[in-house]
């Protein structure tokens, strides 16, 4: 296939629904790593076509979601230093934290600046040698060589006031730690596309060699998620797991290594605090020391007030898997998309966001 809408054929879409169908005897349940499989899950109605013998879990491939309350106000406490011009994707701005939130203390006052890349972050700094930027690094391997990338910029264009605050979390890592952990069974990992992109599909291979559990790499058309869920269903039906790519037109089994060497070159592997999850070992990235001059942990100090979490809200389960959206009493009622309550509610990636927007009352009786 050559055009992207040649993934959207409703009539390929419905075929392979039907040979899931066909293929799929036992009960079982997989978990969508990424909040983009989330939402296109979601737009697209794949919940309605695959059978019910296929359940369905978002986890916490949601930068903006599994940040962790205290690292959040430790951004909005930054965002008070005199001189300090913060800046953040826009998901990032919305978010409540303890006690405020990014968007409340720009309204008081503070220079917080919605980027659209670690370039125009870079760029602020450049026009603004007199103040301290600072950028909120969130994400995962996906945005990391971006960052890294501006770092290196920073340091070759001498543009010493640039700061990144380093939120940058692995997969893998968290992965291990959900599977650990046992509080969610899965059978299968629907894998993400834009992270194994860039770090290919071994290391996934403890997966199904440690778990027993699935691994398929999906893209995010409809075709795609579903050529994954057929992969999975197959893989479990036999009872074979093991790491396959569904999306053979982005991810290479090696990845991209020029990407992880700009990557692995400016962090190191350290550990990182998980919202709902805590803190789990070399699931993040630090900046390496050679660069710490950067590094907004390092050039500011805050001191902050114990962190609290919104009271009933459920974004930690969820990130989990061991709840749906719409099992959290909250949801569209105190919480919505203009008056969100967590972080799950506010972002583009986020399970109750994409619930609110596409949910049918069939997934009430899908719980
Ligand atoms: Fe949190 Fe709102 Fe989702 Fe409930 S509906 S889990 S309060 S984001």
């Amino acid at each position: 296939m050559k055009f992207i809408d040649e993934y959207q054929d409703s009539k390929l879409v419905r075929g392979l629904a039907c040979k899931i169908a066909q293929r799929s005897t036992k009960t079982i349940r997989v978990m969508e790593f990424c909040g983009g499989h989330t939402h296109a899950i979601l737009r697209h109605g794949i919940r309605q076509l695959v059978p019910k013998t296929v359940e369905m879990r978002s986890g916490p491939g949601c930068p903006v979601c599994v940040t962790a309350t205290v690292d959040l106000d430790k951004a909005i406490a930054l965002a008070h230093l005199p001189d300090v011009i913060i800046t953040t994707f826009g998901d990032m701005i919305r978010v409540p934290g303890s006690y405020s939130s990014l968007q409340k203390v720009k309204a008081e006052g503070a220079d917080v600046r919605i980027v659209y890349s670690t370039t125009d972050a870079v760029e602020i700094a450049s026009a603004n040698r007199g103040k301290s930027v600072i950028f909120i690094g969130i994400g995962f391997e996906t945005t990391a060589p971006t960052i890294a990338a501006s770092i290196l910029r920073a340091q070759r264009e001498e543009i010493e006031n640039f700061h990144v605050l380093s939120l940058n979390k692995l997969t893998p890592p968290v992965m291990k730690a959900l599977l650990e952990s046992g509080e969610t069974k899965l059978d299968g990992i629907v894998c993400p596309g834009h992270v194994s992109v860039i770090i290919g599909s071994h290391p996934y291979e403890f997966i199904p060699r440690d778990y027993r559990v699935a691994c398929v790499i999906s893209g995010f058309e409809p075709l795609d998620i579903l050529l994954c869920i057929d992969k999975l269903v197959e893989q479990i039906e036999k009872g074979e797991p093991k790491v396959e790519i569904a999306y053979l037109r982005g991810v290479k089994p090696e990845g991209n290594r020029k990407a992880r060497q700009l990557m692995e070159g400016v962090f190191e592997v350290g550990e990182a605090n998980w919202r709902g999850i805590g803190i789990v070992p070399k699931s993040g990235l630090k900046i390496r020391r050679k660069y710490e001059r950067f590094d907004a942990d390092k050039a500011f100090s805050v001191s902050l007030k114990p962190p609290k979490e919104p009271k009933g809200c459920r974004c930690g389960d969820i990130i989990r898997g061991a709840a749906m959206p719409l099992e959290c009493t909250l949801f569209g009622k105190s919480c919505t998309p203009e008056s969100p309550v967590g972080p799950c509610m506010v972002s583009s990636e986020g399970a109750c966001a994409a619930y609110y927007q596409y949910g049918t009352p069939e997934d009430l009786h899908t719980l």
